[in-house]
């Protein structure tokens, strides 16, 4: 293993801080290091693996596609493509898809729809609010939206229009939005921020707002989406809709895809030569999107992650109780978090590597649990022993 580290380390840029294991093989909730250590994954690829690693749906559909066709552009039709964009009309309140490859490029694409639409229909405004604590992406467009201003600053000049509010604070969104304004991109529930629950009626008040003020209403739900929270989109569970939806991480299981989804009026707005992506809709990446969403609501996998969630919930909570470290629990359906503080989290993470449990560090104080929508009761029992093993020894 260390040899591989050392190589890594002599070859590529040194941008990540990498946890100090090889990763080679991975079936369902494990994966296994290249000396044949295996680890329960609660970081799912951060919250990309959703059906598990190498899930037979998935990988049956990758290798079909593979041996097919892998790739043409977007100069031509191809099927796959035009199956999953129907699967995600027909599941959400939004009519027309885009696709790319990554969520920072969903990102992209729906700030220029936002701005083209200003541009066609709204004397140019082109103003977009986002909130603080709020992450959208690392490419200049999507780091310009993301809210946390130690990530932007070493990168300025920022492309302009984009200002941030406080996260739950309706009075702060109103008192920021002005004759520029164009939209309000958010996170349904914020993940890289902290796993962030909206407050009772804030969603609903910031639609009402985007109403009222003639605003897009733009959610990022590119970590919450695709059955994370126990729905498949997390605004469900807040009885709203957007105007815009990112898409990314757990579409395809694990292939690189995002999109972006949009009411058709808006759509209409990129005409030919607007925008486009080389690898965007690529065939095999779309059919494993396929599969996901398929296999998801054939086998309800949605009432499968809200149980699940409810195991893993009882037990965290057991935790909080139990561990005077355990300041709180956090999130929605397996979207979780513990808060913990700054000097013990990255301890824990240790741990519970050691011990067979991969988790992470959201901010400094917070362990995220992000595990498949289909893990087992079972599993979720051996991680939680392991995690509250590795919290107290973290606090002894
Ligand atoms: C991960 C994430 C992104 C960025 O996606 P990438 O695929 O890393 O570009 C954007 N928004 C949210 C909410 C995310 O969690």
């Amino acid at each position: 293993m260390s040899e591989w580290i050392e190589r890594e380390s002599k070859y590529l840029f040194q941008n990540y801080g990498r946890q100090p294991i090889v990763l080679e093989r991975g079936e369902g909730s494990c994966v296994w290091d290249s000396e044949g250590n295996e680890y329960l994954d609660f970081v799912g690829g951060l919250a990309v693996t959703s059906l598990g690693h190498s899930h037979p749906a998935v990988t049956a559909a990758a290798e079909v596609q593979s041996q097919r066709l892998i790739h043409v552009s977007n100069l031509y039709y191809t099927t796959p493509m035009i199956e999953l964009a129907e699967l995600l009309v027909e599941n959400s309140p939004l009519d027309r898809v885009f696709f790319c490859n990554s969520g920072a490029e969903a990102i992209e694409a729906a700030i220029k729809v936002a701005r083209r639409y200003g541009y066609d229909e709204r004397d140019g405004k082109y103003g977009i609010i986002a909130m603080q604590d709020g992450f959208h992406g690392r490419s200049l467009g999507a780091l310009a939206a993301t809210g946390t201003t130690r990530y932007r600053e070493p990168f300025e000049p920022m492309p302009s229009g984009f200002n941030h509010v406080p996260w739950n604070d309706i009075d702060a969104l109103q008192a920021a939005t002005d004759e520029n304004t164009i939209a309000v991109l958010l996170e349904p529930i914020q993940g890289e921020g902290g796993v962030n629950v909206p407050g009772p009626g804030y969603l609903q008040a910031v639609r009402k707002w985007c109403d009222d003020k003639g605003l897009l209403l733009i959610l990022d739900e590119i970590q919450a989406g695709i059955g994370r929270t126990g729905t498949l989109w997390a605004h469900e569970q807040d009885g709203i809709e957007p105007d815009i939806m990112c898409v990314a991480k757990g579409l395809a299981g694990g292939f690189p895809i995002g999109a972006v989804l949009a009411r058709d009026a808006l759509a209409g707005h990129l005409v030919p030569g607007d925008h486009g992506t080389t690898f965007g809709a690529n065939p095999v990446a779309t059919a494993a999107g396929v599969a996901v969403l398929r296999y998801i609501f054939e086998n309800d996998i949605l009432t499968a992650t809200r149980r699940a969630s409810e195991r893993l919930v009882m037990r965290l909570r057991q935790m909080e109780d139990a561990l005077p470290a355990v300041t709180e629990v956090r999130g929605r359906g397996l979207l979780l978090a513990l808060s913990l503080s700054s000097e013990v989290a990255p301890r824990v993470v240790t741990l519970c590597r050691e011990r067979g449990l991969l988790v992470n560090n959201v901010r400094p104080d917070r362990i995220r649990l992000m595990p498949a929508l289909i893990v087992e009761d079972d599993e979720i029992d051996r991680a939680c022993d392991i995690l509250e093993e590795a919290i107290r020894l973290a606090t002894s």
